[in-house]
């Protein structure tokens, strides 16, 4: 029996392996056997139904409480061929008619119902018409008052049992509390049933709780890098919701509210939308619950606490449930606590200690100093068989990243800038701290400060470092028009109390090389979701049920040319190459040749050949102008061969004179404070930084004396 699961894992539904339980769960159910399986969100509960219910001879009948899930659920399975069909409320009469006849006649393997549906009599009937195997109860701790959704309809479906002496009984649930697991066996009258628990790591969500200090900003910095990928934001009050809405679609994000006093039609529609990727981000109230289902959000971040871990967990569990990596970010505020501890002042005795209790356990989650995994697990009574996650929480990544105490330099920078009035900018306290014979620093009598010479021990760069992430964490900010540093209230108030704060001292991106391939792989990513959104629009589906997520990454990155190779990708079947393969195979196809002909996104890359020559030539003192003519190549080209000549390791003789002589002392020094803030690799972005003040070329001449310099 297990050949044929396995040979419909891999034909079917595309996938080379079962995940941990799935097969004996199978085989435990095959063997019509009552099962109770326990896994978390994302585990792959769907196929322990799915793949016996398409070697039963009979029909398999899912209950399912949620309407908008069934109706995913079944457009997925039509998207792998399987005859699959729901009847709930939403259908059209005639609709509802044509799937009734449909069971009938034995035309379908999956029925999915909402529990009302099933209890009701002409449902009962229709049933008793067929040959029922398999009755699986999803969502089961719905059968529980101890759960978190109690459904009345749930308790009755025992009721029903005796008719059904052929069917085996499947529940299923995320949840892992035992109580609810006793009332699921107790309540569906369960017989000699088998439990199946997977452990509650999900090993594909990075855990990271960063301190919330201009939560807004925050959590635009983290948006920046996924500008197209699907989230959730969780927040505490709708209002929040509503002004967090606005400011991300005024920086160009489509995002939607969801919270319980829009009207369902609104909800319902930013569900849909979210669903078919026509909005990017859902901001939602910690209320908002399990109506989504969707593979593929990559991001889950909780502006606002949660209300206990099993509430985090359950939020975060929304993240990548297609198993590729995502991130869960919470912002932390020990005033978010309070304000949270203060409304349950209002609440009964007994609810607020639980309450309480709850909050508490967070709190300790979220100030733990190893990895996260293990709290969160113990949590839900499992022990962590690992030490450690590796870098898939913060503070596993802090380790291997080589993340420091840098509470000290902190301290030293900021009562530096402090004592320098805040009337100076990044390279001017690094020359404080370092007491640098600076003949400004002298005529100001600044190596009288405290400061002066504090901070030998590090590098310019590294003070340059230190400075970069005090600004990206509010410490402090820089005033680029007047080159000055000023402390934040967060950065005064930690000269006053000091924590312990981890950082880093070795600049990891300026390690990395800046030259980059023509065409990236999320360029051909984003080519090949264009296409796929373009056929799930066709057909009204997300687009996931057309490709999943996975399998277009790795599309992406293996560029299959054939059909064999196209077939040997995860996730995709025959079927799924009848209906789309041509259309990617030819998209890719030209792809690759748009590559060889030098597309992409490459700008002014320079000759390998002429660099060496075009830094020579300079050193002998030949002007860029005329290194322009003599080699028929733009003045601002030139300047790119010459940075790429210093890249290499070559040294140009003149290039701060030129600087200072072009541009002046003044516009220098706030330049180079500006690359050592951050980092001279993407000029795009310091050209932002200065409004456009200060042109290309400019920058790329202050970037040659930087590089020369350091
Ligand atoms: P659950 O119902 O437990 O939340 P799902 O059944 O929706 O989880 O499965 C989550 C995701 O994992 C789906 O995208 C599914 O296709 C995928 N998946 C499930 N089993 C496997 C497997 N054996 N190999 C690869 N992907 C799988
Ligand atoms: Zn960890």
């Amino acid at each position: 029996m297990s050949v044929k699961a396995k040979s419909i894992l891999r034909n079917k539904f595309g996938y080379n392996e079962f995940r941990d339980l799935q097969q004996d769960i199978i085989n435990n159910v095959l063997k019509k056997k009552d099962t109770l399986v326990i896994m978390p969100t994302g585990g792959g509960k769907s196929l322990c139904y799915q793949i016996p219910a398409l070697i039963f001879e009979g029909l398999t009948v899912v209950i399912s409480p949620l309407i908008s899930l069934m109706k995913d659920q079944v457009e997925q399975l039509k998207e792998l061929n399987v005859d699959a069909l729901f009847l709930n409320s939403t259908l059209k009469k005639k609709d509802y008619k044509k799937n009734v006849d449909l069971v009938r006649e034995n035309k379908v393997k999956l029925l999915y119902v909402a529990p009302e549906t099933f209890m009701t009599d002409a449902t009962q009937e229709m049933l008793s018409q067929v040959r029922v195997d398999c009755i699986t109860v999803d969502e089961a701790h719905c059968v529980s008052e101890w759960g978190h959704d109690f459904r009345p309809e749930y308790m009755k479906i025992a009721t029903t049992r005796d008719r059904y002496p052929d069917a085996v009984f499947l529940a299923l649930t995320a949840t892992a509390t035992n109580k609810v697991q006793e009332d699921i066996a107790n309540s569906l009258k369960l017989i000699d049933y088998t439990k199946f628990i997977s452990s509650f790591d999900r090993d594909n969500l990075f855990l990271k709780v960063i301190p919330k200090v201009d939560p807004t900003r925050q959590t635009l910095d983290f948006l920046k890098k996924r500008r197209k990928q699907p989230g959730i934001i969780y927040c505490f009050k709708r209002k929040q919701v509503e002004t967090l809405c606005e400011e991300l679609n005024a920086h160009g994000y489509l995002a939607r509210p969801y919270h319980a006093g829009l009207a369902d039609k609104d909800r319902d529609q930013s569900q849909e939308m979210f669903l078919k990727d026509e909005v990017q981000i859902i901001v939602a109230t910690i209320a908002f619950g399990m109506g989504i289902n969707k593979p593929n959000v990559r991001f889950v971040i909780h502006y606002d606490l949660p209300k206990s871990i099993e509430s985090y967990y359950q939020e975060i569990g929304r993240a990548g449930r297609d198993g590729l990596k995502s991130d869960c970010l919470l912002l932390f505020s020990y005033t978010d606590i309070s304000k949270f501890k203060y409304l349950l002042k209002r609440k009964e005795e007994s609810e607020r200690q639980i309450a309480e209790k709850q909050i508490d356990s967070l709190v300790e989650y979220l100030e733990y100093q190893n990895c996260r995994r293990i709290p969160l697990l113990k949590y839900f009574g499992e022990v962590y068989e690992k030490t450690k996650c590796g870098d898939l929480c913060d503070n596993c990544l802090a380790q291997i990243t080589g993340e420091a105490d840098i509470t000290e330099f902190v301290y030293k920078y900021l009562y530096c800038v402090k004592e320098l009035n805040e009337e100076h900018g990044l390279g001017y306290v690094a020359n404080v701290l370092r007491a640098v014979k600076d003949p400004k620093i002298l005529k100001n009598r600044h190596d009288d400060l405290k400061s002066y010479g504090t901070g030998k021990n590090l590098q310019r760069n590294q003070w340059a470092l230190v400075a970069r992430q005090l600004i990206d964490t509010s410490f402090m900010i820089w005033d680029q028009k007047k080159d000055r540093l000023e402390l934040t209230p967060k950065g005064t108030s930690y000269l006053s109390k000091q924590y312990q704060i981890t950082g880093k001292l070795v600049d990891e991106e300026k390690k990395t090389s800046d030259k980059r391939p023509n065409i990236t792989e999320s360029d051909v990513f984003n080519v090949l979701n264009d296409v796929r959104k373009e056929y799930a629009e066709m057909q009204g589906i997300p687009s996931y049920a057309v490709i999943p997520e996975e399998s277009l990454h790795e599309m992406a990155r293996t560029l299959p040319t054939t059909k064999d190779e196209f077939l040997d990708i995860e996730g995709l079947t025959d079927f799924k190459y009848k209906k789309y393969g041509e259309k990617f195979l030819t998209m890719i196809a030209k792809l690759s040749k748009d590559s060889k002909n030098g597309g992409g996104i490459s700008d002014n890359a320079p000759d390998s050949t002429k660099f060496m020559q075009i830094g020579e030539k300079y050193n002998k003192g030949m002007p860029i102008r005329e290194i322009s003519d003599e080699f028929d190549m733009k003045y601002t080209v030139v300047l790119d061969n010459l940075y790429h000549y210093i890249q290499s390791g070559g040294k140009l003789h003149k290039i701060d004179w030129l600087a200072k002589r072009i541009l002046g002392k003044e516009i220098l020094d706030k330049v180079t404070d500006a690359y050592d803030a951050y980092g001279c690799s993407d000029l795009d972005k310091i050209y932002k930084k200065f409004n456009g003040e200060i042109i290309y070329d400019h920058l790329k001449i202050i970037r040659l004396y930087y590089m020369n310099e350091i």
